[in-house]
């Protein structure tokens, strides 16, 4: 990224915006495919606070916080930010957006990465059309969907397919809860801190 820097190019930078209620492998695998493919610098995952779209049974937000820390530790490429987490009142992307625009300043160019699921609702979003300048927004999909699905202008998405689009969070919750392992959907020290802190029993 140095010598991007020399060269006079903008630092890329992509936001991974999500409940992590755990993370999981897609959400890293996904975040890994785009990096790669856009030729990111960093993807900042950024733990939301209270979600306005989700109910309180929702987990402490230090818990997801250090359970996205723990995931991503390894990869010298992934960060995790606080922004969410410490800013008070329900999240919405357009707080975190601002934000991360601060604190990484001007010159660099923010990657707004969201599934299609959300895809579909993020005109209903607080100040949509304020997203769109903040950010370009990668949408990471399943094979064979097309953007014309989610009633999106084609220049303001650019599409990714990512092959771990089964694995969710409710699936790894529901799991747990019944006893069953979750090993290989989430990352091994994730299975741990759900174990010690005796998440989703
Ligand atoms: P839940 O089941 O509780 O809704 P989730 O698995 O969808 O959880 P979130 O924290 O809601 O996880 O997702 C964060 C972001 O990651 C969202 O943009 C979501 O669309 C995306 N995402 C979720 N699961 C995957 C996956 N398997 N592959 C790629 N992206 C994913
Ligand atoms: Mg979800």
């Amino acid at each position: 990224e140095d010598d991007r820097q020399a060269a006079g190019l903008r630092r890329r930078v992509g936001i991974m915006g999500g409940t992590f209620d755990p993370v999981h492998h897609g959400h890293l695998v996904a975040a890994s495919e785009v990096a790669d493919q856009f030729g990111l610098d960093e993807v900042v995952f950024v733990p939301t606070g209270h979600p306005w779209q989700k109910d309180a049974t929702v987990s402490p937000a230090e818990d997801r916080y250090l359970m996205t820390v723990i995931a991503t530790a390894s990869n010298p490429r992934f960060s995790v930010s606080r922004v969410d987490v410490d800013r008070a009142g329900p999240t919405y992307t357009v707080d975190t957006l601002r934000d991360l625009r601060v604190a990484y300043g001007e010159k660099t160019e923010l990657f707004f990465i969201t599934g299609a699921d959300a895809l579909d609702r993020i005109l209903s979003w607080k100040e949509a059309d304020q997203l769109f300048e903040l950010a370009h927004l990668i949408g990471v999909t399943r094979p064979g969907f097309k953007l014309s699905d989610a009633h999106l202008p084609a220049d303001s998405v650019s599409l990714v397919q990512v092959p771990a689009m089964a694995i969710s969070s409710t699936d790894c919750r529901e799991r747990v809860s019944a006893g069953k392992a979750v090993w290989y959907l989430v990352p091994d020290g994730v299975v741990q801190y759900i174990a010690k802190r005796r998440l989703y029993v």
